[in-house]
Order: C-alpha cells, then sequence, then structure tokens
C-alpha cells in the first residue's frame, strides 16, 4: 500500500478536491449509450452531414458543430444538454465516488466538480442521490462555447475564483488525458483515474501526479491525510 502512503502525503495540503464528473463521479452514458446520445444529437439538428451522423462521441460532435457550422453551436449545445439530463437518470455511479465526496466533509475538505458536461445535468445527478450539499460549487461547460471546455482550463480557473484558492491547494481528478492537460494549463495537480486499461500510461505520460485505478484509493488517502 506504498502507493495510498505517498498519495496520502500528496494529498495532505490539499483543501479543495475538484472531481471531474463523467468518470471519477459516473459513468453518465451508461444507460442512455453515448454512440446513441450523438446520434439523436445529430439528427435532431437537421440536414446533418454524414461525418456527424458518423461521429460517436456526443462531445465531440458539438465541437464539430461548433466548427463547421458555427451559427448551430447554441442549439446543439442545447440539445446535447437536454439529453444529457435524460441520460444522468440512468448513469451509474462509480465505485468509491461517494467515498470520496463524504471523505472530502469529514476531513474538513471542500468539493468542486469541473466538467465539460453540461451544469444541469451533473446538478441533477448529485440532486439525485442527497449529495448537492456536500459540493461547493459545479462548473461545468459554459453552454454555447464548447471551446472553453477542458482541455482549456477555463472551468478550473473559474473554480479557483470561487474558492479564492491558489491551485496549490487543490487537486484535480480527472479519467482523461484532457483532464491532465487542463489541470497542468492551470499549474493545478491532477490524479488520473484510469477505469480502462491503458489508460494509466497515458495519464502518467501525459503529466498526472499520481494514477489510481480505484476511487476508494483516493476516499482512503483522503481519510489517512485529514488536514483540519
Ligand atoms: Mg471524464
Amino acid at each position: 500500500m506504498t502507493v495510498t502512503v505517498s498519495l496520502a502525503e500528496q494529498l495532505r495540503p490539499v483543501q479543495h478536491v475538484v472531481l471531474d464528473f463523467d468518470g471519477p463521479v459516473c459513468s453518465v452514458f451508461a444507460g442512455f449509450p453515448a454512440p446513441v446520445v450523438a446520434n439523436r444529437l445529430a439528427s435532431g439538428l437537421g440536414n446533418a452531414p454524414d461525418n456527424w451522423l458518423a461521429e460517436e462521441d456526443p462531445m465531440a460532435l458539438l465541437r464539430q458543430v461548433s466548427a463547421e457550422r458555427p451559427e448551430a453551436t447554441m442549439a446543439a449545445d442545447e440539445l446535447l444538454e437536454r439529453l444529457e439530463v435524460e441520460a444522468v437518470g440512468t448513469a451509474e455511479p462509480t465505485p468509491g465516488a461517494e467515498a470520496v465526496i463524504r471523505a472530502c466533509a469529514a476531513s474538513g475538505r471542500r468539493v468542486w466538480m469541473v466538467s465539460n458536461n453540461a451544469p444541469r445535468a451533473i446538478e441533477e445527478y448529485l440532486a439525485a442521490r442527497d449529495l448537492r450539499q456536500e459540493v461547493s460549487g459545479v462548473f461545468g461547460r459554459p453552454i454555447g462555447d464548447p471551446s472553453l471546455m477542458k482541455p482549456n482550463p477555463h472551468l478550473l480557473l473559474e473554480m479557483l475564483a470561487a474558492a479564492s484558492a491558489e491551485p496549490t491547494g487543490c487537486v484535480f481528478v480527472g479519467d482523461a488525458v484532457t483532464d491532465v492537460q487542463a489541470g497542468l494549463a492551470a499549474s493545478m495537480p491532477t490524479i488520473g483515474y484510469a477505469n480502462k486499461p491503458g489508460k494509466d500510461v497515458a495519464l502518467a505520460r501525459a503529466g498526472a501526479t499520481a494514477v489510481v485505478d480505484s476511487m476508494h484509493v483516493i476516499a482512503e488517502a483522503l481519510t489517512r491525510s485529514s488536514c483540519v
């Protein structure tokens, strides 16, 4: 358990735990699969070209729409927001995620959400699980401007301003290379959550300060390194 011990040391000075939503908190599209969501998005926009209809990643499709037909960006983003709200109704909670959130409260730390998902979807998920009051702030993508999504550090910088915090007093937990990139751009250390084979190497190479394969490991480290 040396990994946990070093992680506990790393987390000792941390007062703000910042969680990416899809992955570290839940699997958003567990019951309403991402390719189906992407297809509903493309077909809902009218005159969708073949490359939109072939795209299986809803966020990638939103970026494509914004790049190729900027005037359709707001309508696409609002439709995706509605689809995400529908998706979180059947999202699958990540094992250990709630333990991390509760461990933060128990150890005197604050929890924040920074995600490329729509704020309304995140809020609804948290409220449905009675977790909203444990989270100090939710920073989801600004609807209508996908350029501000991670790897852009915009959302992390907004969180820092809201918390009046220095990045060194925070840790970001994300499951994507773009999370690590956003963390680096905001000077915030990022723990990689490797929830699929091969992700550990990619997240470490991107610059994650630690990589775990279970959110329970983070919960345990937070409990061991109480900052109160
Ligand atoms: Mg994620």
